[in-house]
C-alpha cells in the first residue's frame, strides 16, 4: 500500500481572517443577548413589559405570557438584526454564499416564527408546572422538556429542516449500493440518504446524520455530491454511519438530559433566591423569565468547552469507524482537504480556539489521525 503523506498545508490569511471574524461575531451575539437580559432584570423594564403583556393579553395568564415572550423575542431580534446582517454580508464577502437578500430576509422571518413557536411551548410548559406544583416544578418541567426534545429530534428532519431547505431521496444507484454494503458490514441499516439542496444558499459542503427511529437518515449536501468523487463521498458516508453505529444521537440526548436537569435545578434555586430578595412577588410572575433565560445562557456558555470536547470525541470515533470501513484511506484525506478549502475552514486553529469553539477536531488533526491509522495498518501482517 502506498504511503500517504500530505505535508500540513498552512492556512491562508484569508481563512484566518474569515474564521476570526466569525468567532467575534458569535461572541458579540452572545454578549448582546447577555447584556439585554441583564438590563431587563436590573431596570424595571421586565415589569413594564409584563404589564404591557397583561393589557395585550386581556389579563389572561397564558395569553399574556405568550405576549410577553413575543415582546421579549421581538426586541431581542431588533437588537441582534445588525449582527445577523453582518453575518450574511460576511459569507458573501468571502464568496461562500449564494443566497439572495430576499431569501435571507425570508429565512430570518421563518427563523423568528419557528423560535417563537418552540419558545411558546417551552415557556407555557414551564410556567404551567410552576403554577401547578411550585415545590417540584423543576423536576416535572425537566421531564416534559425532555419528552418534547425527543419528539423534536424525531420530527426535525421531516418538519423543521424542510422549512429552510429542500431535501429529496438520493437518486444515485452507485452510492446507494455503497451505503448498503457499508451498512451490511456494520450489521446495521440507515433508512435513507437524502440530497440536501444547500447550493441554493451556500457554496459550503456539509453532511449529517439526523433523526431518530423512522426518521433516521444521512443528509448529503448537493455541494458535496456534485464535487466529490464516489470514493470521497463514500468516506463521508462511512463517517456518518460511524455516528449511527456508535449511537451518538442517543448518547447526546442523554448528555443533554443531564445538563438540562442541572439547568432546571439551578433555575429553581435562582428563582427562589430572586423571590426571597423581593425582585419578584412569586415564582409564577413571568417578569422573571429573563432570569430563567440568563441561567440557561450562562450555563450553556460555561459548558461549551465540555460539550465541544465530548463532540470532538464522538467525531474521532466516527472517523475511526470510517477508516476501518473504507478500502483506502486516501479518499478520506482528500475529502477532508476539499472540505477545508470549500468551507474556508482553518486547518490548524490555535489550541485554545479549538478547545473552546470547535465541535470537530481540526482538519489537520483528522488527516494526521488518518495517516497514523494507515501507518499502523500497513505494519500489521496481511491476513
Ligand atoms: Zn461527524
Amino acid at each position: 500500500m502506498a504511503e500517504v503523506s500530505n505535508p500540513v498545508q498552512a492556512d491562508s490569511p484569508e481563512a484566518r481572517r474569515y474564521n476570526r471574524i466569525r468567532r467575534w461575531l458569535g461572541i458579540s451575539d452572545f454578549a448582546v443577548g447577555f447584556v439585554y437580559l441583564v438590563v431587563l432584570l436590573v431596570t424595571p423594564w421586565s415589569g413594564w413589559l409584563r404589564d404591557l403583556a397583561y393589557r395585550m393579553g386581556s389579563q389572561n395568564y397564558s395569553l399574556s405570557l405568550f405576549m410577553y415572550l413575543l415582546l421579549l423575542l421581538a426586541i431581542g431580534k431588533v437588537l441582534g438584526i445588525g449582527l445577523d446582517y453582518y453575518g450574511f454580508r460576511l459569507e458573501h464577502r468571502y464568496k461562500l454564499s449564494t443566497q439572495r437578500f430576499r431569501s435571507w430576509i425570508w429565512d430570518e422571518v421563518k427563523g423568528f416564527l419557528v423560535g417563537l413557536a418552540l419558545g411558546t411551548v417551552v415557556v407555557e410548559l414551564v410556567y404551567f408546572t410552576i403554577r401547578q406544583c411550585p415545590q417540584n416544578w423543576w423536576l416535572l418541567a425537566w421531564a416534559l422538556f425532555m419528552v418534547l426534545f425527543v419528539v423534536l429530534a424525531q420530527l426535525a428532519p421531516v418538519l423543521l429542516f424542510p422549512i429552510f431547505y429542500k431535501f429529496e431521496p438520493l437518486d444515485n444507484e452507485d452510492l446507494r449500493r455503497r451505503l448498503v454494503m457499508l451498512g451490511q458490514r456494520a450489521g446495521t441499516r440507515v433508512r435513507g440518504i437524502y440530497r440536501w439542496r444547500l447550493s441554493e444558499k451556500s457554496k459550503k459542503a456539509n453532511a449529517a446524520l439526523t433523526g431518530l427511529g423512522a426518521t433516521r437518515r444521512v443528509i448529503l449536501a448537493d455541494t458535496l455530491l456534485d464535487n466529490y468523487t464516489p470514493e470521497e463521498i463514500e468516506a463521508v458516508l462511512a463517517h456518518e454511519l460511524g455516528h449511527h453505529v456508535h449511537h451518538h444521537i442517543l448518547k447526546s440526548i442523554l448528555v443533554q438530559a443531564a445538563i438540562t436537569l442541572l439547568g432546571f435545578w439551578a433555575a429553581n434555586w435562582v428563582l427562589h433566591y430572586a423571590v426571597d430578595q423581593h425582585m419578584f412577588e412569586q415564582l409564577s410572575d413571568f417578569a422573571d423569565l429573563p432570569l430563567l433565560a440568563l441561567v440557561s445562557v450562562v450555563l450553556s456558555f460555561l459548558l461549551m468547552p465540555v460539550l465541544n470536547a465530548y463532540s470532538r470525541f464522538n467525531e474521532r470515533q466516527a472517523d475511526r469507524y470510517a477508516f476501518e470501513s473504507i478500502a483506502s484511506i486516501e479518499p478520506f484525506i482528500s475529502s477532508m482537504n476539499k472540505l477545508a478549502e470549500q468551507n474556508l475552514a482553518e486547518r490548524t486553529p490555535s489550541k485554545w480556539v479549538e478547545w473552546f469553539f470547535h465541535s470537530h477536531p481540526s482538519i489537520s488533526r483528522r488527516v494526521a489521525a488518518a495517516e497514523e491509522w494507515n501507518r499502523t495498518q500497513s505494519m500489521l501482517p496481511q491476513a
